[in-house]
């Protein structure tokens, strides 16, 4: 693969900024979809489509956690305690002071509990992305695994792709996901239905990806979701069928706990 298709990685100077909830509606019925303002957000930056923000939630609901200061030695947290954090991906910025995220709701978590709870006023800090990987719209053949954490970075990616061809293999009910992205023209999409953990449902995906044809070059490989699941599928095309590393993306979005 000739080194002008490769992935670029830009790096941005870090910074945190408070961001105040403006509006917030239900889509696909499994996300909130919450639109931030601040006028910190002058100069953010979003160039790789799986970017990430980090989230740090107050400590108290309602409460509105205190910026902390960068300097040459590091992070320095007011109190010196750093509040939980979870990562995001930018979905969409105005240019100018609006950043809107999409938040899986699922059980038992802070941050979907935080946007399940969250109304117009509320505040968290938002630090980075302390950097984005640009990956070229243009690889013939890409193909994307994920679960609804991963749906937002799609969302972006479907919108700018210019493959010849597109599979999606998503760990999603057909309805969440028909409802959730926008119709894409060319886009092959199995819906291999919620919950990646059901017994035989990643060896069924592994075996369905074992017979699909993979080109010798001028591909993209994109797996995101649960970590175990995530691993399973990067030995699949790193190890036997020895893809290039460089074309294949393979982040843990989540962990089963
Ligand atoms: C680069 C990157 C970008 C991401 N972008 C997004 C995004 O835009 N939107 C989004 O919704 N998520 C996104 N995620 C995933 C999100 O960070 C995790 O799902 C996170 O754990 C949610 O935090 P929580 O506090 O709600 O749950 P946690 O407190 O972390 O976990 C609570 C419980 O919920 C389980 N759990 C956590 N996440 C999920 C899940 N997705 N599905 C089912 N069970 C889960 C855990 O195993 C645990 O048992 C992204 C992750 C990464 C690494």
């Amino acid at each position: 693969m000739s080194s002008h298709q490769l992935p670029q990685r830009v790096r941005h100077a870090l910074r945190f900024r408070q961001l105040q909830v403006e509006s917030k509606i239900r889509v696909a019925d499994s996300f909130w979809r919450i639109v931030f303002t601040s006028d910190g957000l002058q100069g953010f930056q979003s160039a790789g489509f799986d970017d990430h923000i980090k989230l740090f939630f107050p400590p108290t609901a309602g409460g509105a956690p205190a910026l902390p200061t960068v300097g040459d030695d590091g992070i320095h947290w007011p109190d010196g305690v750093q509040p939980a954090s979870r990562d995001y991906t930018p979905l969409a910025f105005d240019g100018e002071r609006r950043l809107t995220l999409d938040f899986y709701i699922h059980q038992d978590g802070l941050a979907s509990d935080w946007a399940t709870q969250a109304r117009p006023g509320d505040t968290l800090i938002a630090g980075g992305p302390r950097g984005s990987l640009v990956i070229p719209e243009d690889y013939a053949f890409q193909l994307y695994v994920c679960d609804e954490s991963g749906l937002p970075a799609l969302r972006r990616r479907l919108a700018t792709q210019r493959a010849q061809q597109v599979h999606l293999y998503a760990f999603v009910d057909a309805d969440v996901g028909e409802s959730y992205l926008p119709a894409t023209a060319g886009l092959t999409v199995h819906w291999l239905g919620h919950d990646a953990q059901q017994p035989g449902k990643v060896d069924r995906l592994l075996d369905a990806l074992a017979a699909l044809p993979l080109p010798e070059d001028n591909y993209y490989i994109w797996l995101t979701g649960e970590g175990g699941v995530v691993k399973r599928l990067s030995d699949h095309f790193l190890q036997q069928r020895q893809c290039d590393p460089r074309v294949v993306r393979a982040v843990a979005y989540w962990h089963q706990k």
